[in-house]
């Protein structure tokens, strides 16, 4: 009887130890190869299959995103890419999603004076040329291609969309990663799913905590070695998002001009290596962080300021540290000489 009981209270230990495992938090986690880059999504959840079914959503979801906005693909999704054909002469009915990208740009291109500006396609397909023939663009070249380059040429209607000049072409780049993290993020979420971490080529979305009493912790890149982390942020419920000088180039007769260039000068942006922009929707964070690298530091600076919820950390040319208002309280730096304030 004794030898019963003692058995009996094995097997029900092993049970609830089991049972106790099975409901413990795990990480799930996958990879996938989308707009570029690397994407990569974790969560944190006790149920396994409802995780890895809300991770296949997510990257599901922001495949059929990338179909839409990728401009060199011609795919029947592809909205971007029928905008362009259509560039000087007709409008195209955009989805809502594309409708709100678009409005949200505009509305980075008004605050930032036309420094963030996604009619740039032509303004990088002259990089991307100058880049494979080796040669930089002549003057003639940029002064025609930026005439191009305008905002206000874009012509929004009633869900509808027209660029006003042929040959204008517009390039989502500066908030399509963003746009995709926050997409995650909703998929992810609508699955019930409470905690997580998205990384879309260095866009990320943290949802909840890393656990109860821990936020997030997220590196921030050294841009003068990439590969290091000069701090970090510790957030919970948020996009972290770095626009950087250090992360693409054109390399033309062995120098490096980086991706984000000035609609004004038609050359890459000047007076800032990289800004970090917090805030909630990662796509608004992309395409200030954007903007604040074209405007330089005293300019940027104010545009984040303009952006309430918005906060973020700039390191200029010359390796200075500025803090938007209320950034100090997120950011932790590693106490290296040349990122000190
Ligand atoms: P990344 O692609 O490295 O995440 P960004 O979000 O800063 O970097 O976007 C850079 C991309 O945005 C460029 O590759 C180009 O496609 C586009 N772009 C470049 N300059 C501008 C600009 N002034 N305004 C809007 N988009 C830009
Ligand atoms: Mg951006």
């Amino acid at each position: 009887m004794k030898r019963i009981l003692l058995l009996s209270s094995a097997v029900l230990l092993i049970a609830t130890l089991l049972f106790v495992q099975h409901l413990r938090p795990k990480e799930v986690s996958a990879d996938s190869f989308l707009m570029d880059t690397l994407v990569s999504i974790k969560v944190i959840s006790s149920d396994e299959p409802e995780a890895k079914e809300a991770i296949d959503a997510a990257l599901d979801a922001m495949q059929q995103l990338d179909n839409q906005l990728d401009r060199y693909e011609n795919s029947p999704n592809n909205i971007i890419y029928q905008i362009n054909q259509a560039s000087g002469k007709e409008y195209i009915s955009l989805p809502d999603n594309v409708l709100s990208l678009i409005q949200t740009a505009l509305g980075v291109s008004e605050a930032s004076q036309g420094a963030f500006d996604i009619s740039v396609g032509v303004l990088v397909d002259l990089w991307k040329k100058s880049e494979s023939e080796g040669a930089l663009p002549s003057q003639s070249e940029l002064a025609q291609t930026l005439s191009l380059v305008d905002y206000h040429a874009i012509l929004l209607g009633d869900g509808n969309l027209m660029l006003e000049r042929p040959g204008m072409s517009l390039d989502l780049g500066a908030l399509a990663k963003g746009a995709s993290a926050d997409l995650a993020r909703d998929t992810l979420l609508t699955h019930g799913i409470t905690r997580g971490i998205i990384d879309a080529g260095g866009n990320i979305v943290v949802i909840g905590a890393k656990d109860d009493n821990t936020p997030w912790k997220i590196g921030i890149a050294n841009p003068n070695l990439p590969g290091e982390t000069m701090g970090f942020v510790e957030v919970a419920d948020t996009a972290i998002v770095t626009a950087g000088t250090y992360q693409r180039f054109y390399s033309i007769q062995e120098e490096q001009y980086h991706h984000i260039l000035s609609p004004f000068s038609g050359y890459p942006a000047e007076g800032l290596k990289s800004v970090t922009v917090l805030a909630e929707s990662s796509t608004l964070a992309d395409a200030i962080s954007t903007a604040a690298l074209v405007l330089g530091p005293e300019q940027g600076l104010n545009l984040i300021e303009s952006y309430p919820g918005a906060e973020a950390i700039l390191i200029t040319d010359q390796d200075q540290v500025l803090f938007s208002s209320g950034a100090k309280q997120y950011f932790t730096l590693l106490q290296e000489e040349s990122f000190y304030e």
